[in-house]
């Protein structure tokens, strides 16, 4: 009898991530959970942990590239309505870990709660977002946070603040625990003022960056520590452009790659692996991956 065959409902087998990431690219994921309770999610956590089997979690797959042959273990969405909503309490919103960044953050904004408009335009989850602690030049989304609820390897809920979470540069301190959900401290602000602040975030955005309908994983790599950004580098060296198979480095930002139909995710690797090589080659710089490959 298979691990899940009680819960047919939210344990599938074998199932397609291409379309669950925002390359678009990937095999299957051996299994494919989508707890509908906070209580199944526990379950499957925990007889994942017993059995062995290997554990990751997908958001909207908007910093990930699938492999061409896809992963063995089980892959956890919190896609289900219990994950997907949020609740205002004064200036506190409590946001299910699948809820979706860009919906919460327009929320905040037509309610007049500031703090998590610097998010504009970046497409994730609540609990991608907080492990990647996702944000860019306008803020992080880490700073806005005041308590997240997590589920720990071993199937336990646990709560844990803001401070015990390691947030810096593009990283938490998060390991296996998965984000079940995530309470924000904000301010209030005159709503036409936010609204204003968060167009002219979203419009930044959107000049500087490819479409969000391009198939990207935002930028690939980190900026480093010191010196031009990664996108600089990049671009100083003539990539805009480059290509392998249907991988290209954007026209529109060097830090991004994008997907035309057909590419596989071996052509991005390929391409993530030249541009690293040209990179070092030019600057002495070892350029880090933000993009996380499975
Ligand atoms: C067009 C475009 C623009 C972007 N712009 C930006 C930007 O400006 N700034 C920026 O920081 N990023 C940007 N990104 C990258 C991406 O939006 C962020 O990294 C986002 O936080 C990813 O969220 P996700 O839910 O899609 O996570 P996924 O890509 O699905 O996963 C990312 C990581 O989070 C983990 N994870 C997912 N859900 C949970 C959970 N519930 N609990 C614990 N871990 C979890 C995954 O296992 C993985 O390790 C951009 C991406 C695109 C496509």
């Amino acid at each position: 009898m298979s691990l899940f065959a009680d819960l047919p409902e939210a344990c599938r087998a074998n199932v397609p991530l291409a379309p669950l990431t925002w390359f678009g690219i990937g095999g299957p994921a051996e299994w494919l959970i989508e707890p509908r309770t906070e209580d199944e999610l526990a379950t499957v956590v925990h007889r994942c942990r017993e059995s062995g089997l290997q554990v990751r979690f997908l958001g909207l797959g908007a910093n990930l590239l699938v492999g061409d042959d896809g992963v063995r273990g089980a892959v956890i969405r919190l896609s289900q309505p219990a994950f997907m909503t949020w609740q205002r309490d004064g200036d506190r919103i409590e946001a299910g870990g699948g809820a979706h960044l860009t919906r919460l953050v327009k929320a905040a904004v037509a309610e007049g709660l500031s703090g998590l408009e610097a998010l504009a335009g970046i497409p994730g989850t609540v609990g991608g977002g907080i492990r990647m602690n996702c944000g860019g030049k306008f803020g992080e989304i880490g700073s806005a946070v005041e308590r997240v609820r997590v589920i720990l390897p071993d199937g336990r809920a646990v709560e844990r603040r803001a401070s015990e979470l390691g947030f810096a540069y593009r990283r938490s301190n998060l390991g296996g625990a998965i984000v079940v959900s995530a309470t924000f401290r904000l301010s209030p602000m005159e709503p036409q003022r936010l609204h204003d602040r968060y167009m002219e975030i979203w419009e930044f955005k959107s000049r500087t960056q490819p479409p969000l309908e391009d198939c990207s994983a935002g930028c690939i790599f980190k900026n480093p520590a010191q010196g031009p950004s990664a996108g600089k580098l990049i671009d100083d060296l003539g990539l805009k452009g480059l290509s392998v198979g249907g991988a290209a480095v954007s026209d529109r930002h060097a830090n991004f790659i994008v997907a035309r139909p057909g590419a596989r995710a071996a052509d991005i690797v390929r391409l993530i692996e030249q541009i690293e090589q040209r990179v070092f080659d030019a600057t002495g710089v070892r350029l880090v991956r933000e993009v996380e490959v499975w």
